[in-house]
């Protein structure tokens, strides 16, 4: 990122967010050495995350290449080969490009600055061209097996220290996947009002809400998501307004709106959900259902 800095004053989130993003020139070469460097960044954060890795010098560790190697897996469902028979010493060429700046080691330690960080790399990990949904759809599928493998193991062990570490505290990163794959699905656009804002880097306005709380039921199928815009994610997990059966907005009777430029939400009353082109990624009616039921305030 060197040549890159020099013609910036300022190292801030948005010129990381820049620089995450322009990772994806490397799609260009060959399939294997394209996606290293986000799946090692991603790696990295992984670990800062969970505080294993505390210390803006990266090392290679145990830890650095068997979180890379999960990463690589989700994305390839293979071993990752590093192109050579000896993995290990490709792995450790890569890491001598991964040192970070005090600037972004800061940004990564902070929570809110981090979900941003991952949602740009994963963006440009990942594009939402029409005919790569699929493989956004696969790695999101992929990681919901993994999380629920790792939980599987959880369960059945007494002690702590045999959960795999990449196990643990990795909802960020989850979540960015989940966002990428319900937001594409909805070609950006929030299911409820419209609303579409992008700006170049793939940042979006819309966000991907889980029906069913994952805090709750660890979903993170593509049928437990709608993509919402700020607003209708934050009133939707309130339960100010719902979905039927058919598709149809159900909104509470009890809001008092002052909306003096755009539409109020009680008049999307009994107005269909904007649904994704592709019928078999609808929302799923059982986890609408659901809430209705527990979430809903009618
Ligand atoms: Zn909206």
């Amino acid at each position: 990122m060197s040549k890159v800095e020099q013609s910036y004053n300022q190292k801030n989130l948005a010129y990381y967010c820049e620089c995450f993003s322009n990772l994806k020139v490397y799609k260009t070469q060959k399939k294997g050495d394209a996606l290293n460097k986000p799946i090692l960044l991603l790696s990295v954060i992984d670990l800062i995350t969970q505080n294993v890795i505390t210390d803006k010098n990266i090392y290679i560790s145990d830890d650095l290449i068997e979180t890379f190697k999960k990463y690589w897996h989700l994305k390839y469902s293979s071993e990752y080969e590093g192109g050579r028979p000896q993995s290990i010493p490709k792995i450790r060429d890569d890491v001598n490009y991964a040192f970070l700046d005090d600037e972004l080691f800061s940004l990564i330690q902070d929570e809110s600055t981090r979900k941003e960080l991952i949602d740009a790399l994963v963006s440009s990990w990942l594009s939402s061209d029409e005919n790569e949904i699929g493989e956004i759809l696969k790695i999101n599928e992929n990681f919901q097996n993994e999380s629920l493998e790792q939980e599987t193991i959880t369960e059945s062990t007494d002690t702590l220290k045999t959960i795999p570490k990449w196990s643990l505290k990795k909802t960020l990163i989850r979540n960015a996947f989940f966002r990428k794959a319900v937001v594409s699905v909805y070609d950006c656009q929030c299911a409820f009002c419209g609303l579409k804002v992008t700006k170049i880097g793939n940042q979006n306005i819309v966000d991907g809400a889980h029906i069913k709380p994952f805090s709750a039921f660890y979903d993170s199928r593509i049928h437990n998501g709608i993509a919402l815009c700020k607003n209708h994610h934050w009133a939707f997990d309130r339960g100010w307004f719902a979905v039927d059966d058919k598709y149809k907005i159900i909104v509470s009777k009890e809001l008092e709106e002052v909306s003096p430029h755009a539409k109020t939400m009680t008049e999307f009353h009994g107005e269909i959900l904007i649904l994704p082109k592709v019928e078999k990624y609808f929302p799923d009616i059982e986890a609408l259902q659901w809430h209705r039921d527990h979430i809903f305030q009618p």
